[in-house]
């Protein structure tokens, strides 16, 4: 099975793509399913400051969903589930647990994509703190925001679980996950407890750091404590991007023995043949 659980449209603030054209691409891409999940919170791209506003997002959301049920009437060949991704921000959390128990999703990305103030997510701001600090620093730091997003729990799979090394290898070279194998066994052993899922992020896959997120070592440790839960991912803003390198996401799944890909409805999974 062959689906795409990370996907942004128009109404994210970081894409400008037409909904149509992300559901034309993904089934010629041959996708079984797929998962809209826009950012939640509004980045100012210029201070890197990320805006929430509870009232703002209950609004957007609606208007997202209305759009999908739109476009799944005319696209009934593919399954389109409601999603969104969150990001840590601690002084967020609050607002959005409430946010996410108002809305009916279907399935939820969490997500870090700053560290010390800096958008670790984006070349064009991460050399603000890789430039200044050495790789443990910059990782630990890293992990240990993903931790407190685990510890906050309110969504249902890890997004880009290393997004570290995305820009980072630049700075440091190859990610070696090993190094920091202590931290990520308690953050996957914290999900597990959770039930929470992770994906396998293909969106660097041809540029950036050549790898999928999480590094296939990652994928080990999260079987060997027991996670159940798998999804595919291009993290597509464009529509040309929309389910590039699915099939080789299954192909790491498959050499990692992982047994199987999750759907989501109503934030419970159901777990497919690969
Ligand atoms: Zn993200
Ligand atoms: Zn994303």
């Amino acid at each position: 099975m062959l689906i795409d659980y990370h996907l942004h449209n128009h109404f994210s603030p970081d894409s400008n793509e037409d909904t149509r054209k992300i559901v034309q691409q993904a089934i010629q891409m041959g996708m079984d399913e797929i998962c809209v999940t826009n950012h939640v919170e509004l980045h100012d791209q210029w201070t890197s400051k990320s805006v929430f506003d509870f009232k703002e997002a209950i609004e957007r959301f609606k208007k997202i969903k209305a759009e999908l049920d739109l476009v799944q009437a005319e696209f009934p060949q593919l399954p389109i589930k409601f999603g969104a991704e969150l990001e840590y921000i601690p002084q967020h959390m609050a607002g959005l647990a409430e946010f996410v128990a108002q809305t009916p999703f279907d399935f939820i990305l969490g997500s870090v994509h700053i560290v010390n103030d800096v958008i670790i997510a984006s070349h064009r701001f991460a050399d603000g703190l890789y430039a200044k600090v050495d790789e443990k620093t910059a990782y630990e730091a890293y992990f240990k925001n993903l931790e407190k997003m685990v510890d906050w729990g309110h969504f249902d799979a890890v997004a880009h679980f290393d997004i570290n090394k995305k820009s980072g290898h630049r700075f440091y070279g190859p990610f070696q996950p090993e190094r920091y194998k202590d931290q990520i066994l308690i953050i996957l052993q914290k999900m597990k407890e959770k039930r929470m899922g992770i994906e396998l992020n293909t969106k660097c896959i041809k540029d950036n750091c050549q790898e999928i997120f999480p590094h296939p070592t990652i994928l080990k440790w999260a079987l060997e404590v027991g996670i159940e839960h798998f999804t595919f991912s291009s993290d597509a803003h464009v529509a040309k991007n929309v389910s590039t390198h699915i099939q080789e996401a299954r192909k790491v799944a498959l050499e990692a023995e992982i047994q199987g890909v999750s759907t989501y409805v109503q934030r419970e999974p159901t777990v497919h043949r690969l």
